[in-house]
């Protein structure tokens, strides 16, 4: 099978078990995210792929061959055929931006100069050829380190957080470059990364990985649409916690309204979970629903593209249990005030109630 294969993975560092049982395929041409909350083990197995850590248990096959199988023998990164970027760019700070990404063509067989042209051109660079890394913006040199990593034609790409380090715009636009070149030149790459929104925007197939396990794998927007757990719905950003029963009639009653519940059991105590971006403000719906819910403004906060709103239930005079809501563009209504909202039934979510926060 070409693309990348583990199997079976363990990892143990010391007493403390970072990986169990970890498998998972990224298909030729593909980019895959492995999503998860710090600590989860997402580098070690990046590492694992490299031939960075050594491989304790399982299986590592990069296009189409064995690399690394427990007990035997471990091919050495070098000749593993794989392309890295992780966070320190790690460029070569007496080489040139050109000597650099030439450095990495190594023995590819392409037409070397024609290709680091195209390459330079592509992302921007051509005017910083003979510029040195330390005369380079953060977003220069990272956009370099792809080049250069990309420059062997690894069979696989391997990316740790590869954009942490850039501001905000630079980062979008450094990433968007960044999909597009890997999709036009159809490489495999599997991407590590905390930040929801760069894994759903970068990944063809993302792998959600809690406590060294894979929990969820899948298209991103199947996962967003149908997390498998409170933990994955809760990945994809802050989002409305509320404790209750199952009623008879196999639905949920919250403040937020009333929700249909499939699977579970009356009388279960569950959680239903329910993005902020699934509260819409009932005046600007297209169809205004029925059941509306009316709920007293505690702040408006503007945060740029949207507007963060923390709600309470009309009669509630508590504000320790606030909702939130993510309303798009400017909208301020004042402390106190009352506003009617719709409740996406899509982005509300419910789950046995476990221990786990
Ligand atoms: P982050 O998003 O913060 O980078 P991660 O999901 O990539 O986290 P890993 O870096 O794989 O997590 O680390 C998993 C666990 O293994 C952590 O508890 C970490 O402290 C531990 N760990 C990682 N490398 C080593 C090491 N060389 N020696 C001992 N423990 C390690």
């Amino acid at each position: 099978m070409t693309g990348l294969t583990m199997q079976g993975i363990s990892h143990s560092f010391g007493p403390q078990q970072v990986l169990d049982d970890v498998s998972l395929h990224v298909e030729q041409g593909l980019i895959a995210c492995l999503l998860g909350p710090s600590g989860c083990g997402k580098t070690t197995l990046l590492r694992i792929a490299a031939g960075l850590e050594p491989l304790q248990k399982g299986r590592v096959e990069i296009g189409g061959r064995i690399v690394a199988e427990a007990g035997l023998a471990e091919l050495p990164p070098e000749i593993r055929n794989v392309g890295l970027m992780f966070q320190d760019y790690a460029l070569f700070p007496h080489l040139t931006v050109l000597e650099n990404v030439k450095f990495g063509v190594g023995a590819a067989t392409r037409n070397t100069e024609a290709w680091v042209a195209s390459a330079l051109e592509r992302m921007g660079l051509v005017g910083f050829a003979g510029r040195y890394p330390h005369e380079l913006s953060g977003g220069q040199q990272q956009r370099v380190a792809l080049l250069r990593a990309l420059a062997p034609e690894p069979s696989i790409l391997l990316l740790d957080e590869p954009f942490s380090g850039l501001d905000v715009t630079r980062r979008a636009q450094v990433r968007e470059q960044t999909h597009d070149l890997l999709k036009e030149s159809g490489h495999t790459a599997l991407m590590v990364t905390h930040d929801p929104e760069e894994a759903m925007f970068m990944s063809d197939q993302l792998l959600i990985m809690d406590e060294g396990r894979v929990v969820q794998t899948g298209d991103p927007i199947q996962i967003y649409r149908h997390p498998v757990s409170a933990f994955v719905a809760s990945l994809f950003g802050p989002i409305n916690r509320i404790s209750t029963v199952t009623e008879n009639d196999g639905s949920v009653e919250t403040a937020l309204g009333k929700f249909s519940v499939t699977g579970i059991p009356p009388g279960t105590l569950v959680d239903v979970l329910v993005r902020p971006e699934g509260l819409h403000e009932a005046r600007n719906c297209k169809n205004p629903p029925t059941g509306a819910v009316r709920l007293r403004v505690v702040t408006a906060r503007p945060i740029g593209r949207s507007t963060h709103l923390r709600l309470v239930d009309e009669k509630s005079p508590h504000t320790e249990d606030a909702f939130h809501a993510r309303i798009p563009g400017l909208f301020l209504p004042t402390p106190g005030s009352l506003v009617d909202f719709h409740v996406d039934e899509a982005q509300v979510f419910v789950f046995p109630a476990t221990a786990r926060q």
